[in-house]
């Protein structure tokens, strides 16, 4: 299996090009040297992927929970197997550690796989019994052709964990990859043929959001819609989707507050806040960039954090001393930027980074930032209200703990929080009151792939994980049985 110069579209079992032979460049941030194409696919090459995904529908619907489990478990296998190749592709779309690539995002991918392979082995539906005259059961039937579209920040890792649940159902899928990080996807379809998975079940539509993305969601056959990504694209999609009464799961942003009380086990709390600040260089949603720090430990904190993040290597994404590796474009490192010099009109100080890392040689051209810490900010500013989604945290000092809910529930996102006590009513108390769809107490991104997960207020609609994407990948129906 590799990875090759020119990428092609997955579409009713072949590998092919774009109808209108039309390509553009795909980029590796850690140079900014072009290393692929990409195909530019428009509504035709959609439309063939809807019309394969609807002609095997039929099969693959009545395959049987059994045979779909298998089919699933070997791309996983095939996935596992190859390892090294997924991981090199990854870290050179993507510019994130190989580290990372090899210990989170693939074995994660293949994760995603086998977990929903045997999920649905396992999945049962409901039955209310009317004494004495009547019992109700619900069917859960696959909705039929569904589109997945994710983005590029955890690329295979979010591909798979809304394909492997629509698979699983008995769905067939039309999917899109974010254009910056396609390279994973590629090898899937590789994977995939290889694995025998029957032709049409699975299609990978490469191109632009707003052309190919775009035309998977306007499509009348397409009858539901997972979308990870950012929070005015989710808008937009349901802008689309909601008025064609499409079923939609939209994961979108987030602006997560970490908060730590005085109390907390602080080693502990420093190590993981040091992960969630700047894990995948901050481009991870569930990243907590404000934190809210208690004030009798404030000082101790903020010297101690930015100790730690002055240590942290920022360099070539294959090198296994690497900590954070490239942005993931020119266009994100400068919108990062951007927010730092905001971050100092708005009266923050950079307590460290805050500039671009000048690299040399062969990766002078890549997209590097120095990870940054920055205090002195109001609470309520556009630096602390905005989603960055790069290697920048900003630190507020809090009195008491309804004074930080209040600061924690601010924003207009409500995705994931993360708190920091060793007093357990506290813990139960704060953890109540947060706007997030995910809380978690002295940890971060522990993910049992079983929870729901999702967020509330502008960070989304519905939940994806466990039971819950199964049943948001198939239509419930009541049957009523009178006796
Ligand atoms: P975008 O919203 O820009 O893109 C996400 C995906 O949507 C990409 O595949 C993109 O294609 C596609 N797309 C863009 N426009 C359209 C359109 N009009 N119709 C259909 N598809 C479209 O997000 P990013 O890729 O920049 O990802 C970063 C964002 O994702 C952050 O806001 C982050 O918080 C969020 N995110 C949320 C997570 C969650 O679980 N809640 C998890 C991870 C990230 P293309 O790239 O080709 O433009």
């Amino acid at each position: 299996m590799k990875a090759d110069k020119y990428i092609k579209n997955y579409i009713n079992g072949a590998l092919v090009p774009p109808l209108s032979g039309e390509y553009f460049d795909n980029i590796s941030p850690a140079n900014g040297e072009v290393y692929s194409h990409i195909p530019d696919s428009d509504q035709a090459d959609v439309q063939q992927a809807v019309d394969a995904a609807q002609k095997a529908f039929k099969e693959w619907s009545s395959f049987g929970v059994e045979k779909r489990f298998r089919i699933l478990s070997r791309i996983a296998d095939i996935i596992e197997q190859n390892l090294e190749t997924f991981a090199m592709a990854e870290t050179t779309d993507s510019g994130k550690p190989i580290s990372m690539s090899k210990t989170v995002d693939i074995p994660r991918a293949h994760a995603n796989l086998r977990f929903f392979a045997t999920a649905i082995m396992h999945f049962a539906s409901e039955s209310h019994f009317m004494e004495g005259h009547a019992i109700n059961f619900t069917l859960r039937q696959p909705i039929g052709v569904v589109g997945c579209i994710s983005p590029w920040n955890l690329p295979l890792y979010l591909f798979t964990w809304k394909i492997a649940p629509a698979l699983a159902a008995g769905n067939c899928v039309v999917a899109k990859p974010s254009e910056i990080t396609p390279m994973t996807a590629y090898l899937l379809a590789k994977a995939c043929m290889e694995a025998g998975l029957p032709p049409g079940v699975l299609n990978i539509v490469h191109g632009y959001g707003p052309k190919a993305g775009q035309a998977i969601v306007e499509h009348p056959n397409i009858k539901a819609i997972s979308f990870t990504g950012g929070t005015s694209t989710g808008r937009e999609i349901a802008r689309t989707a909601a008025p064609m009464f499409k079923k939609l799961s939209l994961e979108l942003g987030g602006k997560n507050p970490n908060i730590i009380f005085a109390d907390c086990d602080f080693d502990r709390m420093i190590f993981d806040t040091l992960r969630s600040s700047f894990s995948n260089n901050g481009q991870i949603c569930l990243c907590g960039s404000r934190i809210f720090v208690e004030k009798p430990i404030y000082e101790k904190f903020r010297d101690e954090l930015v100790k730690r993040t002055q240590f942290l290597k920022v360099g070539d994404p294959f090198s296994p001393m690497t900590d954070l590796g490239a942005l993931v474009s020119r266009s994100h490192k400068e919108k990062v930027m951007s927010y730092i010099e905001l971050a100092k009109v708005e009266g923050g100080t950079i307590l460290c980074g805050g500039k671009a890392v000048e690299m040399q040689g062969q990766l002078a051209n890549g997209y590097y930032l120095r990870p940054t810490v920055i205090e002195g900010l109001e609470v309520g500013c556009r630096t602390n209200m905005e989603e960055i989604f790069g290697p920048v945290v900003t630190l507020t000092p809090f009195e008491t703990e309804e004074e930080v809910i209040q600061y924690a529930n601010m924003v207009d996102y409500g995705l994931s929080a993360t708190v920091w006590t060793q007093d357990i009513s506290r813990a139960h108390r704060v953890a109540e009151q947060l706007q997030a769809g995910v809380v978690w107490i002295n940890c971060w991104l522990l993910r049992d792939l079983r929870t729901p997960f999702g967020g509330v207020k502008n960070s989304g609609v519905g939940r994806e994980g466990g039971l819950e994407a199964l049943r948001f990948f198939t239509e419930p129906k009541n049957v009523c049985i009178k006796y």
